[in-house]
């Protein structure tokens, strides 16, 4: 098995490498999704939640109000810490199940965008960064996501900068313009899956 971390600034375009990726066989899983996954109604990370922000973080229909929660997490460091300290063990539980159900011979790829800011390039045999100038990104956003271009603008200056997220690339793709080719990348992640494999058989090591 291969573990790939791929990130990216917001709107860069990983979910659409990702898409990719996994069109071409690779084992995708979502960090955004997983962390949706943990709030969902009749789990125990919400009903952690409820305990610690309240009855008023729900929806009339039991689902989480996601903008409720966000104002009451993002009031204080300590309340955010305090929402992370809930999420952030139980989705760190689903990805490494999701891991271990995936083939011995498969290339996982865990699309996250936040790799840089939670300092996780050492968890992977390989980190691909995607890559857009901050300028299209956030034309994307606003064009496609319809995002307010403040907000938009907002989030971009709130992530990792470029100079961080090429430190810990192993492999950058430029998506500013057409969506790259990967066919290429492809093959080498399936040389490198094998190679990585064989050493693990070699040396013992599961
Ligand atoms: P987020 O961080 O918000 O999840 P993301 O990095 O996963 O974003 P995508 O959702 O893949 O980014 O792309 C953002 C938007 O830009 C989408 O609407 C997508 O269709 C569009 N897009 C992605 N790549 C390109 C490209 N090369 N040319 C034009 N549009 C693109």
């Amino acid at each position: 098995m291969l573990r790939v971390g791929l990130t990216g600034g917001i709107g860069s375009g990983k979910s659409t490498v990702a898409r990719l990726l996994a069109a071409n066989g690779a084992v995708v899983i979502d960090a955004d999704k997983l962390a949706r996954e943990v709030l969902e109604p009749g789990s125990e990370g919400l009903r952690e939640v409820v305990k610690a922000f309240g009855e008023d973080v729900l929806n009339g229909d039991g689902t989480l109000d996601r903008a409720a929660l966000a104002a009451k997490a993002f009031a204080s460091e300590e309340a955010r810490q305090t929402l992370n300290g809930i999420t952030h063990p139980r989705i760190g539980a689903l990805t490494g199940q999701r891991m271990a159900e995936a083939p011995e011979d498969a290339i996982v790829v865990h699309d996250i965008p936040l790799l840089v800011e939670r300092d996780m390039a050492a968890a992977y045999h390989l980190v691909i960064v995607v890559y857009a100038d901050s300028a299209t990104r956030l034309e994307r956003l606003v064009t496609s996501r319809g995002m307010d271009r403040r907000d938009a603008e907002n989030r971009i200056a709130a992530q990792a900068t470029d100079e961080q997220r090429r430190a810990v690339a192993d492999v950058w793709l430029d998506n500013s313009g057409e969506v790259p080719d990967i066919t290429g990348l492809w093959d080498r992640l399936v040389g490198f899956e094998k190679n990585v494999r064989t050493q693990s058989y070699a040396s013992g090591s599961p």
